[in-house]
């Protein structure tokens, strides 16, 4: 029946898995076969896609699965003692499922809640702003009731959204910029576009220098010409809604609060490239979104903004459907995001071609962030000069900043390119700031010597994660959980990013005990700098940067933690150990070792 719904189409394999997840609690290995032979597909594949995101499981799990959110924000606002309570109250470790069966502890790399910490999941229901003394109340309820939802009135922490959120969470604006988060005529940019052919729509795009929000800077006017000049019967037009860079909340922020302009922004992408067909991409961390963007989205077509003649102009057609995502962080990058919308693990594929010329279902695609369409959609209103006169140069228009951590008002900032560092500190209450990740961890970590430096691609670039650490953190405990955060991320493809990371992060470790040497802060600048340049996908690209942006703004603190011999040899260095470590990385069994 669930395959029958999503008409036995192989590239639904994603949905498919998933509701098969969601109404039995996990996808049983003996349903394999007949999944595969309804989707038409090999029992590998279907098996392939349950093992590689970790919102999919072949093992039974609880009614309830509690994900505890344990990225660095979470520990240092508490996360690790409200692992301890839920381990005493459940009587089970992570990982584990009370002998009732009722639920299920697990940790996640984060939820997009980190401007409301400690957080956590129950199935689709979030809950922020934990404490210890919460959670016995809480876990009394789910055992009496396992329905999350009910966990909004008994933990009372407010919900401001739309009712159909029903999410529990506060929006958190802070301060709303000219662009994106002011008050905007809606559908007034998509009405003006159609009066204008699909060239001088990209024109405008193009004049307004707009660049992706997600983090790389590619010109979307750009983006959006090649994809339109590709050849193809059928051309598409994806959201990247994935937002799975820990520390990043924005596009949350966007879904709930400019639902109208993201998706008139991607219907005025879908003129200009001429596309008919949609898709958000929603990270999995987000489900409890999906009927709220739903409801959205039938409205616009009873309004005739989506659907069929839109808006009255003949023969423009455009829908846009949801594809869930399931607990992934590589498919923020856009290639592997197709192969997720295309029913596949999320693997990353190489480019060229690029998928402007070969994406979903190898077509033209233009996939862009969810603020790039809101700032498309206000462009095409407002118009090009308007958006190009603010902000600097190179880096036209507004940044939407996550800003969390140890400041006194986490939440969204909307400022314009080209504000300094030091002003959103400001603006967020944070004092003696001893170290900012700037992007999160595939960012820069900087120290106050950069704080002059303004948000923007030539200086500080941010997709909008603002992390902040007073001066009583640990930076390079920071820059530890970064790297397990891309230890546990990288999806094992590629030999610099599988294994590279992991020397990293435990030549790292051997630092920050204490037993490194000056001869271990070259080897980590080194395989640092290996892994950027040879890795396959952004993931592996970005992912030596918390230990490379920690060598080189934060040097004393290294510098006190490694001896110097003499010898420039490290004595601590036991060559075996190294020997059985590396082979145990790479998977292979040492013949040095087994002799
Ligand atoms: Fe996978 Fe990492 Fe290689 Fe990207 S760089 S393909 S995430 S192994």
């Amino acid at each position: 029946e669930i395959c029958k719904k999503y008409g036995n189409d192989r590239a639904r394999l994603m949905d498919m898995v998933r509701e098969v997840q969601e109404s039995i609690g996990h996808v049983p290995r003996e349903a394999f076969g007949l999944i595969a032979s309804e989707a038409k597909t090999h029992r590998v594949e279907v098996e392939s896609v349950v093992s590689f995101y970790s919102f999919l499981s072949d093992k039974k799990k609880g009614e309830v699965v509690i994900r505890l959110c344990d990225d660095i924000i979470d520990r240092f606002q508490g996360a690790d003692a409200i692992g301890d309570a839920l381990i005493k109250e459940l009587g089970i470790g992570f990982g584990e499922t009370t002998a009732d069966g009722t639920i299920t502890l697990e940790k996640t790399a984060c939820i997009g809640m980190s401007d409301q910490a400690p957080a956590m999941m129950a199935n689709d229901t979030v809950v922020t702003n934990l404490a210890p003394e919460k959670i016995p109340g809480l876990v009394k309820q789910l055992r009496e009731n396992p329905e999350p939802q009910a966990l909004v009135t008994e933990m009372g922490d407010g919900n401001n959204a739309d009712p159909l959120v029903q999410s529990m969470v506060c929006n958190n604006i802070c301060e709303a910029g000219p662009v994106i988060l002011s008050d905007y005529r809606k559908d007034g940019g998509l009405r003006k576009a159609l009066t204008q052919t699909p060239e001088e729509v990209i024109e405008d795009i193009k004049t307004s220098q707009l660049r992706g929000r997600g983090g790389a800077g590619f010109l979307t006017g750009l983006k959006w010409e090649l994809t339109r000049q590709a050849p193809g019967p059928d051309k598409f037009v994806l959201c990247n809604a994935d937002e799975g860079e820990p520390g990043t909340f924005k596009d949350r922020v966007l879904l709930t609060e400019r639902v109208d302009l993201v998706l008139e922004g991607m219907t005025v992408a879908a003129y200009a490239i001429g596309a008919e067909t949609g898709i958000i991409y929603l990270r999995g961390e987000y489900s409890y979104l999906r009927a709220f963007l739903e409801d959205k989205m039938n409205q616009r077509r009873v309004a005739g903004l989506l659907g069929n003649n839109i808006l009255g102009n003949e023969g423009f057609n455009f829908d846009v459907r949801i594809q869930m995502g399931a607990g992934a962080y590589v498919c923020g990058e856009e290639t592997s995001l197709i192969s997720s919308c295309e029913g596949t693990r999320g693997d990353p594929t190489d480019r060229t071609p690029f998928p402007v010329v070969k994406g979903y279902m190898v077509s033209p695609t233009a996939v862009n962030n969810v603020e790039s369409y809101c700032c498309a959609a206000r462009i095409m209103d407002k118009g090009p000069g308007w958006f190009s006169s603010i902000g600097t140069e190179r880096s036209a228009g507004t940044k939407l900043l996550s800003v969390c951590g140890d400041c006194a008002r986490p939440g969204i900032y909307e400022v314009p390119f080209g504000t300094k560092l030091r002003e959103v500190l400001r603006l967020a209450g944070a004092e003696d700031v001893a170290c900012v990740c700037v992007g999160g961890p595939s960012g820069q970590m900087v120290g106050p010597a950069q704080f002059e430096l303004g948000i923007s691609y030539e200086e500080l670039s941010t997709g909008g994660s603002v992390m902040v650490f007073s001066n009583q953190r640990d930076i390079l405990e920071v820059a530890d959980a970064f790297m397990e955060f891309f230890v546990d991320e990288s999806c094992g493809y590629c030999v610099p990013c599988r294994v590279g990371n992991v020397l990293l992060k435990n030549r790292l470790e051997r630092v920050r005990k204490g037993e490194g040497s000056p001869a271990d802060l070259d080897y980590l600048q080194r395989l640092g700098e290996s892994v950027k340049f040879t890795s396959r996908c952004g993931l592996g690209q970005t992912s030596p940067n918390p230990v490379l942006s920690t060598l080189k703004n934060f040097r004393p603190v290294y510098n006190a933690l490694v001896k110097d011999n003499g010898h420039g040899l490290n004595k601590s260095f036991n060559i075996m150990k190294a020997v059985e470590d590396a082979s145990a990385i790479a998977g292979r069994r040492s013949e040095i070792f087994h002799a």
